[in-house]
């Protein structure tokens, strides 16, 4: 039996295909065009389309269940054909939240959906500006990219739902949202990897999937990719070093400081809480190129560490792990030697990540026990065994990575519900 996992990122899409052993046996991509630019859900469609294509037919045929995640908080509202009425609101596409003022008595304070990029956000401006007519569907992303597989509309996952304000631990929407004018065009929640239907009968005609292949409720590309990396216990932690530093922790209990960009999704029985940085890769770029950074990072001797102290960031302000919009860079002293340069940014950045677990864990978190690498940095065997140093538990790279191997994941779990 084969599982379909697809990932619709910010500049394509793309499918991994695992076996019940989760090993890949098919990987497909397909870049977005620039036709259709100005018609996205168009382009979304011929794109999960032509992807599906792009998988041999014999594999095709094999596929029991299939997952998709979209970028989370990217929306669209649909007639009830499922045809998009207007053009969909990207991720981080922000609506000005004083949308929320006449609602202000009815939201609670301090909740995750008062941002300008939440999907209920978006959803009160369709509202504001008269889009929303009667019978309309509102839709994530992933939602209406599953409906194009399976038919039904009116369906969502409650990662996707988070930012919607559904209440993820009593599993309903809350009464407060129930209040609210736009209650009519709400999806149904169900947990991630739910089956919703089977393929329809067109997309089994088009593409030759097998009658009783099951179409998933699917999940978000940053959920996806913490999935990729196989880990599922409480303790276990993903941080990713891309262009910024981005900690997942998988804990048993829920926590929450939404000024600091702090919050829980629901995974199973458990949290997945976490914290972006403004520190991360991007310093590093700024100050050295890719083949430089492998270079001088195998010359840094780990055990004599320097006694730089270095804040690194681009800009001013920070919002994790410490939270103060005024931040300022510290990047000084910058030594002539690059290699102790490099070291100390290295090490600086080690201590925020180590700061940031800390700072989950104060807050009431699972103290962390095992710690997978993602993105750019992961590679760098030096910079794990500096990050090891500060936060005292052993880092692993990531064996997988990509967010539509952690779709497929959800894909194949699904056959346990
Ligand atoms: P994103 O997807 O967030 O843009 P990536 O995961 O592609 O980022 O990672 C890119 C970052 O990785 C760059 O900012 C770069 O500085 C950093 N990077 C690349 N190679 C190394 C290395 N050997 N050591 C540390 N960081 C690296």
């Amino acid at each position: 039996m084969l599982f379909l996992g697809i990932d619709f990122g910010t500049s394509g899409a793309r499918g991994i295909i695992i076996n019940d052993n989760e090993e890949i046996i098919t990987q497909v991509n397909h870049s977005f065009s620039n036709q259709n630019t100005n018609n996205l859900a168009k382009q979304w469609k011929d794109t999960l389309y032509l992807l599906l294509k792009e998988i041999p037919i014999d594999v095709r045929k094999e596929i029991k269940a299939i997952s998709i995640n979209g970028t989370s908080s990217t929306v669209l509202l649909c007639d009830s054909k499922g045809e998009p009425i207007e053009q969909p609101i990207l991720y981080n596409e922000a609506k000005n939240v004083t949308i929320l003022d006449s609602f202000q008595t009815i939201i609670p304070e301090h909740h995750l959906v008062k941002s300008s990029t939440s999907s209920l956000v978006k959803l009160l401006w369709w509202y504001h500006t008269k889009k929303i007519k009667p019978l309309a569907y509102f839709l994530h992303q992933a939602d209406w990219l599953g409906f194009l597989l399976h038919g039904k509309l009116g369906i969502s996952d409650y990662h996707n739902a988070l930012k919607l304000g559904y209440d993820v631990e009593n599993l309903c929407y809350p009464d407060w949202l129930k209040t609210l004018p736009i209650n009519s065009v709400l999806p149904q929640v169900l947990p991630p990897g739910t089956p919703v239907e089977t393929v329809n009968h067109d997309i089994v005609q088009r593409f030759n999937f097998p009658k009783h292949c099951r179409v998933c409720t699917g999940t978000t590309d940053s959920i996806a990719a913490f999935l990729a990396s196989g880990a599922k216990h409480p303790g276990e932690a993903v941080t990713s070093l891309g262009s910024t530093l981005v900690l997942k922790l998988l804990s048993n209990t829920r926590i929450e400081d939404i000024s600091s960009g702090i919050y829980s999704h629901r995974l199973g029985n458990l949290w997945l809480t976490g914290g972006a940085s403004n520190t991360g890769g991007a310093v590093l770029k700024h100050f050295f190129r890719d083949e430089a950074l492998e270079q001088l990072s195998q010359q840094i001797n780990i055990n004599q560490p320097t006694t730089l102290d270095y804040y690194p960031l681009l800009k001013p302000g920070e919002r994790f792990p410490i939270n103060n919009p005024n931040l300022v860079p510290k990047l000084e002293p910058i030594p002539e030697n690059k290699v102790e340069f490099l070291q100390g940014l290295l090490e600086s950045i080690a201590k925020i990540e180590a700061l940031g677990y800390e700072k989950l864990q104060a807050l009431g978190a699972t103290p962390v026990t095992q710690l997978y690498t993602a993105g750019g940095g992961a590679k760098n065997e030096n910079w794990a065994k500096i990050r090891q140093h500060y936060l005292q538990v052993p880092v692993k790279i990531s064996s997988q990575t990509e967010a539509a191997y952690g779709t497929a994941l959800l894909a194949k779990r699904s056959q346990n519900n």
